[in-house]
């Protein structure tokens, strides 16, 4: 008998693309002072439509156009008002989410079943958990009257395009700020598609503007002297750049940067839900995830045993076409990140790491990496160090938790870690231990607008989500900050 799975495509129809888009800036889609540029499907590599970029000078354009609507509209509205705004942006990312996960899905590659599961739900979320603080923000423990910071710059990354872009936009206009944002150049649609929700949700002029473009438009932007919060969203070299040409200026910044996260195992966790939340972990978004389990640490005992079940369920993960509703791992996002991949999974191979890759079929076109795991891996490899952003996991074991506890924190960075356990004062032991932002027990990779997420190290500094990440958006004065 046949047990294969029969192709269960979504139709990209749905996604309903033009074959060009334009820029958002004043409330207004216009041309950019650029060049157009076709954005490709990674699953195919065929050119899904054309983006109108943003020249540098239609930077100093959107700045003062957020200028404008601050001073004349926005710091003057009530947050009362400013809440309609943000639960109507939400409705309408609902309404139209079949669409947004579809465009999502043809543009970066990613399984529609996370698209349409946890990129579009949650991108949504974030916009109803911030409408509700919009009027409260008195009560929030910042002092009696936070205000507004004025002008924000943001800058994000191509792995989650709509859910980064909400969960930047919600919280600074909740705070009553107005905002100049620019995608990755990969991914510019599902941002572009939020730009005729929010027009239709009737946001006033300027308070939202987004500008499509590559690394320069990014770079003019967060210099631009008309920007007074600069929340930034990529790569720890391009973040240190950012903080360099920075200094001394008084901005406020957040960084979210990188990350290696250490997925720790004990022998008295449950080895089958464990071994769910490590494919989670490394596997959700092809690894394309700054928080990814990366980095695999199982204490010894019980290492064979995890390892096997481990590579048994990795086995039955299908690879191929995004838009397939049964497709567990996508596309990679760009030739360039592959490139990236291959590069740091054949030093592991020059360093001595033991690869083991999924027996998984490959297709024929398109950017795809097949799920990989790294044994005999040591400390000072590349691929227990770097960021891969891939689908690659690397396996250490220890032997008790002082030792899973000096490997983990054994990194540059900071952003998260997963304990796996059936003891809850291992749990709370683990987390006050663990240099990281965010320490999930007993599961990972997982997110709620109400929850404070950030790095230590190099992994960045600030918080987005629930109050800490809204007092990112506030004078407070240093009055009652969380
Ligand atoms: P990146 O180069 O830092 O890009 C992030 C965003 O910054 C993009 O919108 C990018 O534009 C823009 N940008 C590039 N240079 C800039 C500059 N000098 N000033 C201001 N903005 C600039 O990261 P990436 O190329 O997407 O990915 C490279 C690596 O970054 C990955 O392999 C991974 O290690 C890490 N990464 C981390 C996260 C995270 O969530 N923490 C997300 C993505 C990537 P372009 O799109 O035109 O480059
Ligand atoms: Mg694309």
């Amino acid at each position: 008998m046949d047990w294969d799975y029969a192709p269960a495509p979504e139709s990209a129809a749905i996604g309903r693309l033009r074959a060009r888009y334009q820029m958002f800036v004043g409330g207004q889609f216009v041309d950019g002072r650029g060049a157009d540029v076709a954005t490709i499907n990674p699953a195919t590599e065929s050119p899904l439509a054309t983006v109108s970029w943003a020249g540098v000078d239609d930077v100093d354009i959107a700045v003062k156009a957020a200028r404008t609507a601050y001073s004349r509209v926005w710091s003057k509205m009530s947050g009362a008002e400013r809440g309609k705004y943000l639960f109507r942006i939400a409705r309408g990312i609902a309404e139209r989410a079949r669409e947004l996960a579809v465009v999502e899905t043809l543009d970066n590659g990613k399984p529609i079943r996370e698209s349409r599961d946890v990129d579009v739900p949650t991108a949504s979320a974030h916009f109803f958990y911030h409408a509700g603080w919009a009027d409260k923000l008195q009560h929030a423990g910042f002092g009696p009257s936070p205000r507004p910071l004025g002008v924000v710059g943001q800058v994000i990354p191509w792995n989650f395009p709509l859910l980064m872009a909400s969960w930047k936009i919600a919280p600074a206009l909740a705070a009553g700020n107005t905002v100049v944002i620019k995608p990755a150049e990969t991914t510019p649609l599902s941002m572009l598609v939020l730009a005729e929700i929010i027009a239709d949700a009737g946001l006033p002029p300027g308070v939202v503007n987004i500008l499509t473009g590559a690394g320069d438009i990014g770079s003019a932007l967060v210099n631009h002297p008309g920007i007074d919060k600069v929340a930034f969203t990529g790569s720890t070299a391009v973040g240190k750049a950012i903080q360099t040409s920075l200094a001394g200026t008084g901005r406020k910044i957040t960084l979210e940067l990188g990350g290696k996260a250490a997925n720790i195992v004990f022998d008295d966790a449950p080895i089958d839900q464990a071994v769910e939340g490590i494919v989670n972990g490394v596997f959700f978004n092809q690894g394309h995830v700054c928080c990814a389990g990366s980095r695999l640490l199982v204490q010894e005992s019980i290492a064979d045993e995890v390892i096997g079940k481990l590579r048994d369920r990795v086995s039955t993960l299908r690879l191929g076409d995004p838009m397939d509703k049964n497709t567990d791992v996508g596309a990679i996002n760009s030739a360039a990140q592959l490139k990236r991949i291959r590069e740091l999974t054949a030093a592991g191979d020059s360093e001595g790491a033991q690869r083991w890759t999924s027996p998984c079929p490959l297709p024929d076109r398109g950017y795809f990496f097949p799920p990989t795991v790294f044994t005999d891996v040591s400390q000072s490899m590349r691929i227990a160090r770097e960021e891969i952003f891939g689908p690659v996991l690397s396996v250490l074991t220890f032997r008790t938790p002082d030792e899973a506890i000096a490997k983990a924190n054994n990194t540059p960075y900071g952003l998260s870690a997963g304990v796996w356990t059936e003891k809850g004062s291992r749990i709370l032991g683990m987390a006050s231990a663990l240099r990281a932002g965010v320490v999930w027990a007993n599961t990972f990779n997982r997110f709620d607008p109400s929850a404070a997420f950030g790095g230590y190290k190099e992994s960045g500094f600030g918080r987005e989500g629930g109050p800490a990440g809204l007092a990112a958006y506030l004078d407070t004065d240093d009055e009652g900050e969380r």
